[in-house]
C-alpha cells in the first residue's frame, strides 16, 4: 500500500515540479479562502474527532488559513533563484536555485489534526514536492476533509496520498521510501524516527515535545499575567506543544498573581459540544485522560498542593479533567520535569528575575517560553533557551507570526516550520556556476607559478574593493 502510494507520488511529482511556483502557490491562496468560507463544516469535524472546544478548533482553522495564505503570497519570492558572488569577478556567473527534494513523508499527531498536516503539506507542495501523509489514527476524517479542500482549490490529483492507521503502524514502511521526513509528535518517537532517517541519510525535520515555562517578572502586571496564564495553560485542554506547564512568579507578585489565576481558572466554563462560550473541552482519549490523571495523582501523593481543579469530571464527559493548578511541585514528581500535555500547571515563587530565567531554562526541552513584564521581559527574551519566546502572551503571538520560524531547541526538535526556513527545508539548494571567457587555470603557455602570482595580485585588488 505504501509502496504504491510513494510510486504514485513520485510519478506525479515529475510534472508538478515543472509547474511555475506562482501557479502552485495560487492554489494555496484559494485553499486559504475555502478554509475560511467552509468554517462551520471544518469546525464540526475537528470537534467531533478531538472533542476540543469550538474556539480552540477555530484557532486551528485560522492558523491553517493564515499560514497557507502567507506561503501563497510569499513563496515565489522565497524560491526565486538568487544571484551569488562567483569564484572570479566577471568571469564566473553564479546562481543558487532550490530544487524540490521529491517525495516528502509527513507524520502528524492528533492534537491539531487540521492545521499540522495542512501547514506542513502546503510548503512541501509549493516547493514542488509530492507528499504521503500519515495522520494520527484518532483523526482520519479531518485529514480527508483537508485534502478534499486542497483538491477543490485546484491541487492536481495524485500529489498527496493519505494512508490511514497512523505512524506507529506505517512509519517504518514509509521512511525507507521517501526523500524527506517531516515529523510532529513526542520527543521519544522523534528519536526512533530520526534513527531511521539517519540510516538512510535523508533530511529530517521534527517538531517535538515541550515543558514550556512562563515567567512573571519584576516589572510585570500580575493581574494581566494571570489572565494570560489561563489561555497559555488551558487552551485546547492543554494538549498543545507550546502551552505552559510551569510558571515562575517573582515573590513580590506571587500572592496577587495566584489570587487572580485561581479565580480566573475556577470561572472557566467547562463543557462539551459546539457552544462558542465553552472555554475548555474534554481530553481527546482515554489514554490521554489516564496520563494526565495519573501524573496529578503521583504529584499529590508526593506532596503537591492543589490550588484549583484536580478532579475528573465524568458528569461532563468520560475523559474530562479539570483545569488544574498545583504548587509545591518538585522534580521527584513525574510532572516536575516531564511533559503532561494536559490542563495542568505548576506554579513556583522565585526570589528575582535571574532565578526565574535560570529555572525556566532548567529543562531538556526548548520549544516556547512566555515572559511577562516591561524592560525585564525584553532582557529575559534574549536569554531564554527556546525556539520561540512570547512576550506578554502565552504562545499565540509567536506561533501565529508565520513570517518567522517556529520550532524547538534542545530535545524539542530539529529544523523549523513557518517562514523562509519552513519552505526552503523542502528543497535541495543547488549552485550553478558558469565560467566564461577563460578557465580557472594558467592561460596558454603561462607557467603555474606565473598563474599563481597573477591570481594572487588580481584577487588582492578585488578583495580590497569588494
Ligand atoms: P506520539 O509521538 O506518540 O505520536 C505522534 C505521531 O507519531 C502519531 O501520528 C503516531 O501515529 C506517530 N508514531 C508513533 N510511533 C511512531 C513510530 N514508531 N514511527 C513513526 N510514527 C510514529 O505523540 P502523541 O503523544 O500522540 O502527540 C503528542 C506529542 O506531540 C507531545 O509530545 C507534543 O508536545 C508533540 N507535539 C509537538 C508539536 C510541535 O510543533 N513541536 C506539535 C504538536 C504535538
Amino acid at each position: 500500500m505504501i509502496n504504491t502510494a510513494v510510486a504514485k507520488a513520485r510519478a506525479a511529482q515529475k510534472n508538478w515540479a515543472q509547474v511555475p511556483v506562482a501557479e502552485r502557490a495560487a492554489i494555496f491562496r484559494r485553499f486559504s479562502k475555502l478554509v475560511l468560507a467552509r468554517q462551520s463544516e471544518i469546525l464540526d469535524v475537528i470537534q467531533e474527532e478531538t472533542k476540543k472546544n469550538r474556539l480552540s478548533a477555530f484557532e486551528e482553522l485560522l492558523d491553517t488559513a493564515q499560514l497557507t495564505h502567507y506561503y501563497g503570497r510569499h513563496a515565489s519570492k522565497i524560491l526565486k533563484p538568487k544571484k551569488r558572488r562567483g569564484a572570479f569577478p566577471i568571469l564566473t556567473k553564479t546562481v543558487e536555485v532550490n530544487r524540490p527534494v521529491g517525495v516528502v513523508g509527513v507524520i502528524t499527531p492528533w492534537n491539531y489534526p487540521f492545521t499540522l498536516p495542512a501547514t506542513d503539506i502546503a510548503p512541501a507542495l509549493i516547493a514542488g514536492n509530492a507528499v504521503v501523509l500519515l495522520p494520527d489514527e484518532l483523526t482520519p476524517k479531518i485529514a480527508d476533509l483537508m485534502l478534499a479542500l486542497m483538491l477543490e482549490a485546484g491541487l492536481p490529483e495524485g500529489l498527496v496520498t493519505i494512508i490511514h492507521g497512523g505512524g506507529r503502524a506505517h512509519g517504518s514502511e514509509l521512511i525507507p521510501l521517501v526523500d524527506f521526513l517531516m515529523f510532529t509528535g513526542s520527543t521519544a518517537t522523534g528519536r526512533i524516527v530520526a534513527a531511521q532517517c539517519a540510516e538512510r541519510l535523508i533530511p529530517f525535520s521534527a517538531e517535538l515535545g515541550g515543558k514550556n515555562p512562563m515567567l512573571v517578572l519584576s516589572d510585570a502586571d500580575p493581574v494581566k499575567a494571570a489572565e494570560g496564564a489561563v489561555r497559555a495553560c488551558f487552551a485546547n485542554s492543554g494538549q498543545l506543544c507550546v502551552s505552559i506547564e510551569r510558571i515562575y512568579v517573582v515573590a513580590k507578585h506571587y500572592d496577587e498573581f495566584m489570587k487572580h489565576f485561581v479565580a480566573n481558572t475556577e470561572a472557566m466554563k467547562l463543557g462539551t459540544g459546539t457552544d462558542w462560550d465553552i472555554n475548555m473541552g474534554p481530553l481527546i482519549s482515554e489514554k490521554q485522560f489516564m496520563r494526565v490523571r495519573d501524573q496529578v495523582i503521583d504529584a499529590v501523593s508526593k506532596g503537591a498542593k492543589l490550588e484549583a481543579g484536580g478532579r475528573v469530571r465524568p458528569d461532563i464527559a468520560a475523559t474530562f479533567f479539570e483545569p488544574t493548578i498545583l504548587t509545591n511541585v518538585s522534580d521527584s514528581m513525574e510532572l516536575g520535569r516531564g511533559e503532561t500535555f494536559g490542563p495542568v500547571v505548576a506554579v513556583y515563587s522565585v526570589a528575582d528575575d535571574a532565578e526565574a530565567i535560570a529555572r525556566g531554562n532548567d529543562t531538556d526541552y526548548g520549544l516556547n517560553s512566555s515572559v511577562w513584564g516591561g524592560a525585564a521581559a525584553m532582557r529575559a527574551s534574549r536569554q531564554m533557551e527556546s525556539g520561540t519566546v512570547t512576550v506578554n502572551e502565552g504562545f499565540s503571538a509567536s506561533f501565529a507570526s508565520h513570517d518567522a520560524p517556529m520550532g524547538g531547541m534542545k530535545t524539542s526538535g530539529l529544523g523549523r516550520r513557518h517562514g523562509r526556513q519552513g519552505l526552503l527545508k523542502y528543497t535541495q539548494p543547488q549552485t550553478i556556476a558558469v565560467q566564461r571567457l577563460i578557465g580557472i587555470a594558467p592561460i596558454g603557455k603561462q607557467s603555474n607559478e606565473a598563474f599563481a602570482k597573477l591570481v594572487t595580485r588580481l584577487l588582492g585588488i578585488w578583495n580590497k574593493i569588494s
